[in-house]
């Protein structure tokens, strides 16, 4: 896409979403770390019913670490790959204390360093917590813009380097929201809804009828749903 359209894009994104912010529910970094952890494979809205209960008591490093493996694992068993999360969570929580005084680290590098947090994770605290600027490259970010033709992109990694180039510097933040806000009510990732959108006169697949990277398409979002209790954590 050239940057003159990629402009007029943006644009049409930034009017028509204002109000774009994170779905998650957090209170400090540590919350936005958890949650954004919790999420990956996960709907926000099933992590928040998740982080409602887990946070009442266990919102801080210290207060995680006092639960077990397998007690943190039934309070979020619902989110999928609980058994891994779990473990990053622990993992991060006792890195927080032990290395970084209790506070979530804002270098990138540091944030990298923490179990469970790869790219996607350490941009979105970046980002959102840090106020650093930074493009997350989830799901709907990834769909949505390889799409439009923001980005000619197989991998998140090379979508996020694609849009860097494409976004100026001070709105990688916002556009990150902007996508996802667009992939959830209008770009779905089954039935884009192209006849309704705005963006339809620069989009590459509304022109050509098909994503311009065949990995636009992305699995769908973890949809088990929680067996009997575990433990009696699992609220
Ligand atoms: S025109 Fe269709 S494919 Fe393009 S951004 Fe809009 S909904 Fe998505």
């Amino acid at each position: 896409m050239e940057r003159e359209q990629a402009q007029r894009a943006l644009q049409i994104l930034a009017n028509t979403y204002p109000d774009a912010r994170p779905a998650l529910h957090y209170r400090t970094a540590y919350e936005l770390l958890v949650a954004v952890i919790l999420s990956a494979q996960c709907t926000d809205e099933r992590v928040n019913k998740v982080t409602a209960e887990l946070f009442r008591e266990h919102n801080t490093p210290q207060a995680m670490l006092a639960l077990t493996q397998e007690q943190l694992e039934g309070y979020i068993f619902s989110c999928g790959l609980y058994r891994s999360k779990a473990a990053h969570i622990l993992s991060a929580s006792r890195d927080i204390l032990e290395k970084f005084g209790g506070q979530v680290p804002a270098a990138f590098a540091d944030l990298r360093s923490l179990a469970g947090v790869g790219q996607k994770t350490a941009n979105v605290v970046s980002s959102v917590w840090f106020d650093k600027d930074a493009i997350a490259v989830d799901t709907h970010v990834f769909r949505v813009s390889n799409r439009l033709g923001l980005a000619h992109a197989r991998t998140p990694a090379a979508t996020e380097e694609q849009l860097k180039a494409v976004i100026p510097q001070a709105d990688w933040s916002k556009a990150h929201h902007w996508l996802i806000w667009h992939g959830r009510r209008v770009c779905h990732a089954q039935k884009p809804a192209c006849g309704g959108c705005p963006l339809a006169a620069e989009c590459d697949f509304a022109r050509q009828g098909e994503p311009t990277a065949p990995a636009a398409r992305q699995p769908a979002k973890n949809t088990k749903t929680a067996p009997a209790a575990r433990n009696g954590q699992n609220k």
